[in-house]
């Protein structure tokens, strides 16, 4: 169960271990760990077995599969044709999927082997898993921390050797921040590289899918399978995907990594401070050239953020009415038909991110909010832009904090600060991921918890951006350094 993605594959296409055995061996690890760590909202047992059994009859019949046996845990808000798919909601509590979603096709196709559909904030609206109405998952390095969110029950699963390979999707930094939180890779593409068909929406314009994974190199082998054009979805980008997989590097000579002056350290604490100010070392140490960069508008990323995701989100979630998807609450007419529904239907958290969309688009509010907020947007990739005239590559903290205890950020506007790093990137529409990068111990406990490295880079960076973390990974192995206790 806590072999590597590239492990299994090569074991499995070399028929030294049948793509049964592995996934039997996770699955008694899903029975052993997931009542308590609550990674998976559904379990799929049985169609992990099936699968597997093709999978092994593939091989046999001479097959090379890039994926073969390897298990993913797929979030919950990516259709599983035949599976409960949720997006942690009691508005989809019942629904099941009638197709599947390109990017877990392409999984599939490639040998992948799915093991549950994983808990998630309802949604994806949140940082931490909490607001799933489904369930609580915890995190694998402390069970009395969230794993992060919203992709948390993925990340809970592959860093409790629940999967091998965690498929998320990331809005503003629901690959990021888990993968974080969870000492694990966590990889979001170019927006428009990974189909969204199949993806239940959030925000349509900033949405996309990538791999967590417990390295680099498993993180690049899943997403060399799952990008490139797709013609059921009209935002994927008809552009070569340039293999990462096979380009990974062991050094950053001649490598530029910007380090943006607005981000900051200080304000994180001294422990925090210095432990980001060691990565950035370790960068220089393997060849890299740190050069100072600016992105003026930093400090307008989450008002940005929390305008253009509400607005959207509150046209997506319209849908959710009672017609045709899901929950329906009964009323003496069509209209408290609706409005039960969706009083009953939907969280807290997903209510709030309706009315203020609702507002920021209602005629009279939106060119003070909503085209303002495209235009700061616009601002983002002109920053971003010019910034990559200096460097190659950015690094920052991927979160400003460990994995925080349950209840902590009560309040919604300290949970939409933990998206400070990582929403200019998406709101840029730019490849960035997380990569381990030590430990700090949170006020009060004894538990060394990860922390994450961002690095982003231009559009259509993956490959190098990919090449670049595997050669800080490499040279630091920060994962190796702790094991997760509450999933042994
Ligand atoms: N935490 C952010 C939010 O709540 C990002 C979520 C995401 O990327 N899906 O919107």
């Amino acid at each position: 169960m806590e072999l590597s993605a590239v492990e299994i594959a090569r074991r499995v296409n070399a028929g030294e271990n049948s793509a049964r055995e592995v996934t039997d061996a996770v699955l008694a690890q899903i029975d052993v760990v997931d009542d308590r760590l609550g990674a998976y909202l559904t379990r799929l047992h049985d169609l992990a077995r099936v699968s597997a059994g093709r999978v092994d009859a593939r091989i046999r019949a001479g097959e090379h599969l890039p994926l073969a046996g390897v298990p993913v845990a797929v979030k919950d808000n990516m259709c599983l044709a035949g599976t409960r798919t949720t997006c942690g909601s009691k508005m989809l509590e019942g629904w099941v999927a009638p197709y599947t979603a390109t990017a877990v096709a392409r999984l599939l196709d490639a040998g992948a082997v799915p093991v549950g559909k994983a808990n998630m904030d309802e949604f994806a609206m949140g940082s931490s898993c909490e607001n799933s109405a489904l369930g609580q998952t915890r995190n694998p390095y402390d069970l009395e921390r969230v794993p992060g969110g919203s992709s948390g029950g993925s990340a809970a699963a592959v860093a409790a050797y629940e999967a091998a390979i965690g498929m998320g999707s990331d809005t503003g930094g629901s690959i990021r921040e888990p993968a974080a939180f969870c000492n694990l890779v966590g990889f979001k593409p170019t927006y428009g590289r990974v189909s969204r068909y199949g993806l239940i929406a959030f925000a349509s314009s900033l949405d996309q899918i990538g791999p967590l994974a417990r390295s680099v190199e498993d993180a690049a082998l899943a997403y060399d399978v799952m990008a490139g054009k797709d013609p059921m979805d009209s935002t994927s980008v008809d552009r070569p995907v340039e293999p990462a997989a096979t380009a990974l590097r062991s050094d950053l000579r001649g490598v530029r990594v910007g380090i943006v002056k607005e981000f900051g350290t200080q304000g994180l604490g001294p422990e925090i401070d210095s432990l980001y100010r060691r990565a950035y070392l370790d960068l220089e140490k393997l060849g890299a050239t740190l050069v100072d960069v600016e992105l003026p508008t930093a400090d307008y990323g989450l008002a940005t953020y929390y305008l253009i995701a509400p607005a959207e989100c509150s046209s997506n979630l319209a849908r959710f009415d009672g017609v045709r998807y899901g929950l329906r609450v009964d009323g003496e007419d069509v209209g408290r038909m609706y409005e039960r529904t969706r009083a009953e239907g939907f969280g807290p958290e997903v209510k709030r991110r309706i009315l203020i969309g609702t507002y920021a688009l209602s005629s009279g509010y939106y060119d003070a909010y909503y085209v303002k907020a495209q235009k700061a947007r616009t601002m983002f990739g002109a920053d971003f832009k010019r910034a990559f005239e200096r460097c190659d590559l950015i690094a920052s903290p991927a979160a400003s904090s460990p994995a925080f205890a349950f209840h902590a950020k009560s309040d919604p506007y300290s949970m939409y600060m933990m998206d400070y790093y990582t929403i200019p990137m998406s709101l840029a529409g730019l490849p960035a991921l997380s990569v381990p990068c030590g430990y700090v111990l949170p006020e009060g406990s004894s538990r060394p918890m990860p922390m994450g490295l961002q690095l982003a880079a231009p559009l259509f960076g993956e490959a190098q951006l990919l090449a670049a973390a595997n050669a800080y990974e490499c040279a630091t192995q920060h994962a190796r350094q702790q094991r997760p206790e509450g999933a042994l």
